[in-house]
């Protein structure tokens, strides 16, 4: 009986941290979204490398969006496919790192190790790739969303899966429209008008 105790606690302990790896992620994935997908394509600025990171990132958001359609969340099947091409031309070489790596200890601790696994890729796009799959791996795709209010992705860590806005500051921002949902959005937009609008609301 003690051994099984013991046993199912190791077994939530490693799944807790499965689902924190899964978050890290997440996040990487958000953030690389918002910021790596939407760089140019056509810049002097940046190099060839760049440009392939970006156009890997922006494939990985053309996957996602057609999952926001879906209900429950799941990649469609062209999704599906563009995924698999990819990962077939980019495959991921299995690693040990040779020099420190920093990793967390038992009481969470930083300490330098050597030989942390790893995956290295030739292709510098795959990187995007690797980190969805390791989203959909913690079955964390129904968390990264896209933010109502300014579009960016962010991850939803609610208890119920429920938020739409990826900040309080969105959240204020639609709360405070006068007609909300409703409302026709364009008008919003046009900053003339919304001057107008608000004048009216104080008479
Ligand atoms: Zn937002």
């Amino acid at each position: 009986m003690k051994r099984r105790g013991g046993h199912s606690r190791v077994v939530r302990e490693l799944s807790l941290a499965r689902v924190v790896q899964g978050l890290e992620f997440a996040h990487t994935l958000v953030d690389n979204l918002n910021v790596l997908a939407r760089r140019g394509t056509v810049s002097r600025e940046h190099t060839s490398v760049e440009r392939r990171e970006s156009e890997a990132w922006r494939e990985m958001e053309s996957i996602l969006e057609a999952s926001l359609r879906e209900q429950p969340r799941q990649l469609s099947d062209d999704g599906i496919r563009l995924f698999n091409k990819r990962a077939a031309e980019c495959p991921g070489v299995l690693c040990l790192s040779d020099q420190d790596s920093f990793v967390e200890d038992d009481n969470g601790k930083r300490i330098a190790i050597q030989g942390v696994p790893g995956i290295n890729f030739k292709d510098v796009g795959a990187y995007a790739s690797y980190v969805l799959w390791r989203v959909l791996e913690a079955r964390l795709l129904g968390r990264v969303k896209r933010c109502l209010e300014c579009k960016r992705w962010f991850v939803d860590e609610t208890r119920n899966k429920s938020a739409e806005r990826c900040s309080r500051a969105c959240t204020v921002k639609w709360w405070n429209r006068p007609h909300r949902r409703d409302a026709r959005h364009a008008q919003y937009r046009d900053p003339a008008r919304k001057r107008r609008q608000k004048g009216r609301t104080g008479q």
